[in-house]
């Protein structure tokens, strides 16, 4: 507009008011005021339309998306079946994604499937089933009765962080952790690796120091999308500094082991309910609560609400699942030829736990209850070494997974690198740092 004027003037101080180009010179800036408008109706017109979505339409065909979440008691032949596909094109599909991507269960409450349209109108071209974050299964329907499938993993960037924090007086570990921003899946591992060396209840004062050194997963847009393994904890407990990292082995299988290269995780934890507190340690002479005389507690007391999961403290078979006076229902586990453990005063059995089922570490034996000689519902567990009752805060546990020389080797250079790690994001937390 102020451009047009500009032009108008010019042309109006080149001649001379009585002269005749000054109808030419008004016809002129008419002309040129009229288009200015114009354009100007013509670009607001466009910025409206583009706002109100129109514009992508005319000029863009608009991918139509329908997003199935899969419930409980879906299948795929049922979303199928709903999207309207006949029964003749679902049997192809199941057939394809068995044979070529190995798919043959959703997952309720997790997987997700997208029906694609070139537009609105038309019909579904492509199918792509969700699964999780990282990976999907496309399927193009591009022609009929022609079905083609691929699996696509998502690349992510694996970037590392670290958290360190302290104790305070009245803190938890928990606590401590939360406040030092470690995601809650996360501190949940660290807990599970630490509960193999540390009690809890004891172990922890004010003025510990802790760190924590683990994979975030980042999307191709930068945008962080979840977490991935711990690889390194340290924590200043009263025996000493306890310290984890996570190795590879040369053949693919993947533990925790301490600064010198030990296997970490035990065949047993001391602490099979993590944060439990502890309301009676093993001892050999205590005035028993129910029965009020003295006499041996042989196991410890954790507090914990009725009903709370109670897993196994190692790898091994059921030997005895039952009932008596003292223990109520109970369940007893051999590791191996030396190491026995006991859980008492449950609730409940877990499902399919039995005398000879195998169970593994930390798969739920039972219940917490309050069963037996008990004035509450806890948590009381034996460990027993060569038939004998032994301390589970203070017996030696053997670990599974100690390393032969040629692994030690890398495992010193990962930990190497690993330790550079730390001592970069320490002092620049901001720097991207890849392990
Ligand atoms: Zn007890």
């Amino acid at each position: 507009m102020k451009k047009a004027k500009d032009i108008i003037r010019k042309i109006r101080i080149g001649c001379k008011k009585s002269c005749r180009c000054v109808c030419r010179a008004d016809i002129l800036s008419r002309v040129i005021l009229g288009v200015a408008i114009l354009l100007m109706v013509v670009a607001l017109g466009l910025v409206f339309f583009y706002k109100s979505g129109t514009i992508s339409n005319v000029f863009v065909p608009k991918e139509s998306h329908t997003v199935v979440e899969v419930k409980s008691g879906d299948t795929l032949s049922k979303i199928l079946s709903n999207e309207g596909f006949s029964g003749k094109d679902i049997e192809s599909i199941s057939k394809m994604l068995k044979k070529e991507v190995g798919l043959t269960t959703l997952y309720a409450n997790k997987d997700k499937i997208d029906f694609i349209r070139d537009d609105e109108t038309k019909p579904i071209s492509k199918i792509v089933i969700i699964k999780g974050p990282w990976n999907r299964v496309e399927i193009d329907c591009g022609q009929p009765d022609v079905w083609q499938c691929q699996n696509i993993e998502i690349e992510r960037d694996t970037r590392v962080t670290y958290r360190e924090g302290e104790i305070l007086e009245g803190d938890s570990f928990y606590l401590a952790g939360m406040r030092a921003g470690i995601p809650a899946g996360i501190l949940a591992d660290v807990y599970d690796l630490l509960a193999f060396e540390m009690d809890f209840e004891r172990d922890v004062r004010a003025g510990q120091k802790f760190y924590v050194l683990y994979e975030e997963n980042f999307a191709a847009d930068n945008t962080k999308v979840d977490t991935g393994h711990v690889l390194a904890v340290s924590f200043e407990a009263l025996r000493g500094r306890v310290q984890m990292y996570r190795f590879k082995k040369a053949d693919g299988t993947v533990g925790y082991y301490d600064e010198s290269g030990n296997g970490a995780i035990k065949s047993l934890k001391r602490t099979p309910i993590n944060n439990a507190k502890i309301t009676s340690s093993f001892s050999s002479r205590r005035k028993h609560p129910v029965l009020g005389f003295t006499r041996a507690h042989k196991g410890v007391d954790f507090r914990a609400s009725t009903g709370t999961p109670i897993p196994a403290a190692g790898a091994g078979r059921v030997i005895a699942r039952g009932f008596n006076r003292g223990h109520g229902n109970y369940v007893k586990i051999r590791h191996n030829g030396t190491f026995e453990t006991l859980y008492a005063h449950m609730s409940r059995f877990a499902k399919g736990v039995n005398v000879g089922t195998a169970v593994k570490q930390g798969q739920t034996v039972g219940y917490v209850g309050s069963t037996g000689l008990s004035t509450g519902p806890h948590l009381h567990y034996e460990i027993i070494k060569n038939g004998q009752h032994v301390n589970p805060m203070t017996v030696k546990l053997p670990a599974i997974n100690n390393l032969d020389n040629a692994n030690k080797k890398v495992f010193m250079e990962r930990k190497t690198q690993i330790d550079a790690a730390v001592e970069e994001l320490k002092l620049n937390p901001k720097n991207i740092v890849r392990l």
